[in-house]
């Protein structure tokens, strides 16, 4: 088998979130919304443990995470979810950035085809929205600022910290699709001013299928969110479903691990990302990394080598398994919106391989499977 080095589309889960897990679906297989027996409240008990645990990593109330089915769900309760609160108060403006998850996008877009006027923030070539180019899109029609973290392409980090503290100061609702920082820039996010955020734990050695949206309660009072959905009151009505308590367990425990081990997951990444470069400056390659390094995650690398991606997937498949851009647009051949908006040469976007890694990537078996990637990606040239 390759190594697999595709983390910022799924990560393995971790071996204890998967000990909680089997332990859930084993001896608490309660529907926590049961208040007629104890089975209800023992897996409600599970429930409004993980609630915690999800909180204490984010830094906010256990009464503001709200579970979903993962990040796409969370991005389109957040833009939908907003519309009768936006058409009531006549707000219909919306701005977002160009380099967002097709969840935000499509939302985004589907609002637009009902009479809203959407923006775009372009980044620059080093990957970045600009905060002065947001100032000036604002309007006092302006609803909702959507604008991801860390980008799952590049993996570069947005400058949402700057962005929430001006929105806060002038009132506007402002997004935060915190899907590749969570659990990696603990401290970061912690610090942020924000209204809603959405999360996924497949992303940080979580169970698939499960995810969150933070909504923060200002005076109060939650954002002016509805759901999309109809069904049960669960998740006080946001999110009506039988809540996957084994799923969510996983999500809770995989947070508290985060928590507890963030520093020394971000050296382990960090060690990675050096013998990254090492080879590929060692084997004598001409290379381009897309995006500006000082503004990357540590677990993430865009690399063009001027041969198309295709062809290095293919030829390397037994050695690495990489992408070239989210896993949801790799199976179709267009060339990725992220690196297209940084309005990269056609030719450094049809050869770009997003490489990432994590916490648990053996640095012995990765030297040997990147150079055996690297060797064979020279001998294309
Ligand atoms: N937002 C970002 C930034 C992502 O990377 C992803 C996953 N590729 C999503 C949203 C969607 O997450 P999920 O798989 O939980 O629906």
């Amino acid at each position: 088998m390759s190594i697999y080095l595709d983390y910022n589309a799924t990560a393995p889960v971790d071996e204890r979130v998967l000990t909680v897990m089997v332990e859930c679906f084993r001896n608490h297989f309660g529907n926590p919304d049961s208040r007629t027996h104890d089975f209800g409240e023992d897996a409600r008990q599970q429930v409004e443990l993980a609630r915690g645990q999800v909180a204490q990593l984010l830094g906010v109330k256990k009464d503001e995470v709200f579970f979903t089915s993962g990040a796409t769900e969370s991005n389109n309760i957040v833009v939908l979810g907003l519309k009768d609160y936006a058409i009531k108060t006549n707000k219909k403006h919306i701005i977002t950035t160009s380099i967002e998850h097709k969840a935000i996008l499509g939302a985004a877009e589907h609002l637009r085809d009902e009479g809203f006027k959407v923006d775009y923030l372009d980044p620059d070539n080093t990957g970045r929205v600009r905060v002065d180019e947001l100032k000036r899109l604002l309007r006092d029609d302006t609803a909702l600022v959507s604008v991801m973290h860390v980008n799952n392409e590049t993996g570069i980090i947005q400058p949402v910290n700057e962005i929430g503290n001006f929105l806060e100061e002038i009132g506007v609702h402002f997004h935060i699709d915190a899907t590749q920082s969570c659990g990696k820039l603990v401290e970061e996010i912690r610090k942020l001013k924000f209204d809603m955020m959405s999360i996924s734990a497949h992303k940080m050695h979580g169970p698939q299928g499960v995810g969150a949206l933070v909504l923060r309660k200002k005076k109060y009072k939650l954002p002016p969110i509805k759901p999309i959905m109809y069904g049960g009151h669960q998740e006080h009505g946001l999110r009506p479903g039988t809540l996957p308590v084994a799923l969510i367990a996983g999500f809770g425990k995989a947070c508290e691990l985060a928590a507890e081990e963030y520093r020394k997951n971000d050296q382990h990444c960090l060690e990675i990302k050096k013998i990254l470069l090492e080879l590929l400056d060692s084997v004598g390659l001409n290379y381009i990394i897309n995006g500006d390094q000082k503004w990357c995650v540590n677990n993430t690398m865009n690399v063009s080598f001027g041969v198309p991606s295709e062809a290095v997937m293919l030829s390397t498949k037994k050695y690495c398994s990489v992408s070239n851009g989210s896993a949801c647009t790799s199976q179709d051949y267009s060339l990725s919106h992220v690196l297209q908006s940084m309005k990269l040469p056609q030719e450094q976007i049809k050869s770009a391989i997003r490489i990432s890694w994590g916490y648990d990537t053996d640095i012995e078996e990765f030297k040997n499977d990147f150079r055996l990637f690297l060797d064979t990606v020279k001998r294309l040239k």
